[in-house]
């Protein structure tokens, strides 16, 4: 079973992982966007981190829906209310048991990642965070780390697209040939997912 206590350390984790890779994520939007998107992720998972020691949320549940809401108020770019949406969303699909499975937590994603596709109107092959959560989603119930491995395939398929949604879009054919930074984002997300401890294989794969 994942408790409130995994779900802090998935958090801590996509903190650090946005830290190490800030460079990398603000080097891809400048190829297509405005270079803030490691900028405004950093910003926001440190608060994210912060909000969530300051006041130690008891079930996976208002974890995910704290550190959704932190992300609203602290991420100006477009990003900031998708990621927010789908934390907050998947938290809320969670409701408040102590502990849940994987099975569930698969569950919740997807409806959390739903919501972002009806938030943003974006869909598959829109060269969005969406062509690496929706793969992500699909094989988390097979299990995290078919989930990282799909979200990492699905980021790296954006790049011959060309961008439909978002400050991207402006930039018309240019826009191909360039990895999206959310979907490149997204990846870190789901790859920290696979690495905290406690989910998938470590825990006996029955969690
Ligand atoms: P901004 O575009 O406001 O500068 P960021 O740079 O933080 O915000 O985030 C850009 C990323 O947000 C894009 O790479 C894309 O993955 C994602 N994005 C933008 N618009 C949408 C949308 N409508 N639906 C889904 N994802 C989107
Ligand atoms: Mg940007």
């Amino acid at each position: 079973m994942l408790d409130a206590d995994f779900f802090r350390r998935w958090m801590a984790a996509v903190a650090a992982a946005v830290d190490r890779e800030a460079d990398h994520l603000t080097e891809l939007d400048s190829a297509i966007g405005d270079a803030d998107h490691g900028s405004n992720l950093q910003r926001g998972f440190g608060a994210v981190t912060a909000v969530l020691e300051k006041e130690s949320p008891q079930t996976p549940g208002a974890v995910l829906m704290l550190a959704g809401r932190q992300l609203i108020s602290t991420v100006g770019g477009a990003s900031g209310p998708l990621y927010g949406t789908l934390l907050r969303r998947t938290g809320k699909a969670l409701g408040d048991a102590p502990a849940v499975t994987e099975e569930q937590l698969a569950e919740a994603f997807a409806v959390g990642v739903a919501a972002v596709a009806q938030l943003g109107g974006a869909q598959a092959g829109d060269k969005t965070m969406l062509d690496a959560l929706l793969p992500a989603a699909a094989a988390l119930g097979t299990s995290p780390g078919a989930a990282r491995d799909a979200a990492e395939a699905g980021a790296a398929a954006t790049v011959p697209m060309q961008a439909r949604k978002g400050r991207a879009s402006y930039l018309g054919e240019r826009s191909i040939g360039h990895q999206d930074p959310g979907a490149t984002s997204s990846a870190l997300l789901i790859a920290a997912l696979a690495g905290t401890s406690g989910a998938g294989a470590e825990n006996g794969g029955d969690a």
